[in-house]
């Protein structure tokens, strides 16, 4: 089973991925936290993308795509997994399926969690975890950047018939259980 989650900053793709892939046993694969993982850590993928990060834009699609190539290459993720965070733009999306293609694999639904700003902006801004891009002036980049540059990404997956739109207001277990319905049984 290969799921995408996607939405805005602050939808709650991270805590949903989590609950998901325990649940039916697969990889969360979330390329916000790899990023960070590796700034924490010091690698030299970290010092080339902190200060994008930080500033709240995108890292270049080829740093994303490569990392996830060699991600998803891994024994872990043969039996499937969510990714969260990822495709962010529709170049992304093009690579990737070309990547799939390549791997003679493909996307099982794409699950798009929807929620109005306000609610965003308020959830980022209590979500207390001390990242460096949660302050309100880099959330307002981050939500301009998620409606100029990601948002085309739902058109994407619209078309090609695997999208699902799920509401992501109400309790964490309430969309859950949205989302455990939205993902095709098998
Ligand atoms: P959020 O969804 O709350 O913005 P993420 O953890 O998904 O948080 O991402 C944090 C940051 O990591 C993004 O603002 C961006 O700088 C970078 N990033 C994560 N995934 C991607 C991606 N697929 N393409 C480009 N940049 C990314």
């Amino acid at each position: 089973m290969r799921i995408i989650i996607f939405g805005p900053p602050g939808a709650g793709k991270g805590t949903q991925a989590k609950k998901v892939a325990e649940h039916l046993g697969i990889v969360h694969l979330s390329t916000g936290k790899m990023f960070r993982d590796a700034i924490n850590e010091g690698t030299e993928l970290g010092k080339l993308v902190k200060s994008i990060i930080d500033e709240g834009h995108l890292v270049p699609d080829q740093t994303v795509v490569d990392m996830v190539e060699e991600t998803i290459a891994n024994e872990d993720y043969s039996k499937g997994y969510i990714l969260d965070g990822f495709p962010r733009t529709v170049e992304q999306a093009v690579a990737f399926d070309n990547l799939l293609e390549r791997r003679g694999e493909s996307v099982d639904v794409f699950i798009s969690l929807h929620a109005p700003d306000h609610e965003l902006i308020q959830r980022l801004l209590s979500r207390g975890e001390g990242r460096s891009d949660d302050t309100e002036e880099k959330i307002k980049t981050r939500l301009e950047v998620y409606k100029k540059e990601t948002a085309p990404v739902m058109e994407y997956y619209q078309q090609a018939g695997m999208f699902r739109s799920v509401d992501g207001t109400g309790t964490v277990d309430q969309i859950f259980q949205r989302i455990l319905s939205a993902i095709p049984k098998r």
